[in-house]
């Protein structure tokens, strides 16, 4: 089986009735751009940029962020990159930006909200993945309001023209707050695709700290919970015809990946390792089978609940 699976994973994958689901990667370097190649993934889902800015004492110039998002880009030879801005504040501290201490950093001045408060620090960024190539799309972390989305949208136009960029560029954001997932239809109507980060959006939904030891049995992306929210999160993006992808950990969980189709998810990204393994469970069912799990699993009582059902599936496709 081991063997099927590494032999199919040069291919796109598709449902057994035929729809197609792009299978991504989750990047953070170069390295992981050529791991995700040889894996199959067929783009990059997020590329986290935070690395690039962590454990220095300046912050990298348009050139150099320029430089490392074209060399992903490159590596993966056209396939599309969805870069992620600066995502930090919260548990992700950066020594040349002094953020003031918070009190609850989870609900504080992280994400997209850094970037708008600095715009420097934004148009920096946006230059560069605007100089790097037509590959690359832009893609914002913990948006909650549509003003955050329509302020980097001007940003970038106001960019393109300044800098003569002839190619439009895609702008989507992350669905990483409840208030995100509640208003996907209002988002839609301003993005080019919606993205789930299920990490995020799970803590935010359960009220439990990720990385709080006391709460961490009970931080499951597949509670019903959050699980209604990404169906409600591909419906709102649905009525503009805008695609939805999940980047989030549960994209990485050959168990979570039926659910997530019968959500209405179309695009996986995943860790590159992981890639062959989520081509496997998109190949393994059809939509409509998809569908009706993930009709049970909104309706089921607890994660718990949900991974049976998931395991009783997964036992039957094969
Ligand atoms: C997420 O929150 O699901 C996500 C992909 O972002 P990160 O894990 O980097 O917060
Ligand atoms: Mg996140």
């Amino acid at each position: 089986r081991r063997a099927a699976v590494r032999a199919a994973a040069a291919e796109a994958a598709h449902t057994r009735d035929g729809v197609r689901i792009e299978a991504f990667a989750n990047l953070g370097s170069v390295a992981d751009a050529q791991a995700a190649v040889a894996a199959g993934a067929e783009g990059c889902g997020l590329l986290r940029t935070e690395f690039l800015f962590l454990d220095r004492a300046t912050p990298p110039d348009a050139d150099e962020q320029a430089a490392l998002y074209r060399a992903v880009a490159d590596t993966l030879d056209g396939r599309p990159v969805i870069v992620r801005l600066l995502d930090i504040g919260g548990d992700k501290p950066a020594p040349w930006l002094p953020l003031p201490a918070e009190e609850n950093p989870a609900l504080g001045v992280r994400g997209i909200r850094v970037g708008l408060r600095h715009r420097d620090v934004l148009d920096t960024q946006l230059r560069a993945i605007l100089s790097a190539g037509a590959a690359c799309r832009i893609m914002l972390p913990m948006v909650a309001s549509v003003a955050e989305l329509t302020e980097v949208r001007g940003a970038v136009e106001r960019l393109r023209a300044d800098m003569g960029v002839a190619h439009a560029v895609q702008v989507g954001v992350m669905v990483e707050t409840p208030a995100a997932a509640i208003t996907a239809d209002l988002l839609a109507r301003h993005a080019d695709f919606l993205s789930i980060g299920t990490n995020d959006l799970t803590q935010y939904t359960l009220a439990m700290d990720r990385g709080n030891d006391g709460v961490a049995g009970g931080v499951d992306g597949l509670h019903p919970a959050v699980l209604r929210l990404i169906g409600e999160t591909c419906r709102g993006a649905a009525r503009h015809a805008r695609w939805t992808g999940v980047c989030g950990g549960l994209a990485s969980d050959p168990l979570a990946v039926p659910i997530l189709i019968g959500l209405g998810v179309t695009e996986l990204s995943a860790t590159p390792a992981l890639v062959p393994e989520v081509k496997a469970a998109i190949r393994a069912a059809t939509l409509a089978d998809c569908r009706d799990l993930a009709a049970r699993a909104v309706a089921a009582d607890s994660a718990g609940a949900v991974r049976d059902l998931a395991r009783a599936f997964a036992r039957e496709m094969v």
